[in-house]
């Protein structure tokens, strides 16, 4: 069940937290991972040698997902080298909250950029390549405040719903070429973007988690790689909420 051998997976923003574990998962689950990233190839490392450790193979792959000419260049360039890209996961985010009073211009710019327009490059030029084999999988990272809203994360939630429609759009869009678009909606998850919410904060959220406890990457990368395997051919154009049951 779940198996992924011989495809080749691009995970955005796999150097570490979510997509990190991410790439572990599909990794192990035979695909050929290639983690990409802003961050330095030493701190890639460390998910290199996550998968290796878990029996999978993973390259990594400086890669700025705001700029469409080296998305495009990347994307053209696996493709020469491996023959064909199978799953992309639009993984790479940034949180720049605020209330909407205090957010500047480029907290905007900056948040739309990586969240809503690198996905977007991501997915038409991995699409471009995808629709050549007919089949494809892409997978949203999107957000439990893409669907609730949250005080202090306008900029964050409306980019996050953003990524809900061209979730959806692209489902309907290349469903005809064998290819399933959806979003993996997290709630509160423990990585680098929530361990600096304040102890008060970090209270509160788990009390309005019905499962009581916070979420650990694997949770999320489960629901990601279940969506990539052949068992999810008939989903497409879903919002699969991973939080918990803080929102139902
Ligand atoms: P993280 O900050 O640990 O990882 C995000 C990764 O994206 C980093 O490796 C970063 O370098 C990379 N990135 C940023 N800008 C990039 C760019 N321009 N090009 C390529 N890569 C870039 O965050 P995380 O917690 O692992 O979150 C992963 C995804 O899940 C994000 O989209 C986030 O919004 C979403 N999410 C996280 C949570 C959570 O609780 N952690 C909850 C809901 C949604």
């Amino acid at each position: 069940m779940f198996r992924l051998d011989g495809k080749v997976a691009i995970v955005t923003g796999g150097f570490r937290g979510l997509g990190r574990s991410m790439c572990v998962m599909l990794g192990q689950a035979g695909a050929h991972v290639i983690a990409a990233d802003v961050l330095p190839d030493e701190v890639g490392q460390a998910t290199v040698d996550a998968v290796s450790q878990a029996g999978g193979k993973c390259e990594l792959m400086r890669l700025d997902v705001t700029s469409a000419e080296q998305v495009d260049q990347a994307m053209r360039g696996v493709h020469k080298r491996l023959e064909h890209i199978d799953i992309l996961v639009n993984n790479a985010g940034i949180a720049r909250d605020n209330l909407l009073l205090r957010v500047s211009d480029e907290d905007i710019q900056k948040t739309f950029a990586v969240n809503v327009t690198g996905a977007i490059n991501c997915a038409r030029s991995a699409i471009r390549v995808m629709m050549r084999s007919k089949a494809g999988r892409v997978v949203n990272l999107a957000s439990v405040v893409g669907e609730t809203g949250n005080p202090g994360q306008v900029v964050y939630s409306a980019s996050k719903a953003a990524l809900i429609g061209l979730t959806k759009t692209l489902s309907r869009e290349y469903a005809s070429r064998g290819i399933t678009v959806n979003a993996v909606a997290p709630g509160y998850i423990d990585t680098d973007m929530t361990k600096n919410l304040p102890e008060e904060a970090k209270k509160l959220m788990i009390g309005q988690i019905p499962l009581g406890r916070v979420g650990q990457p694997e949770d999320v990368a489960a629901a990601v790689m279940f969506l990539c395997s052949d068992e999810a051919s008939y989903i497409t154009g879903q919002v699969i909420r991973v939080n918990g049951g803080m929102y139902v």
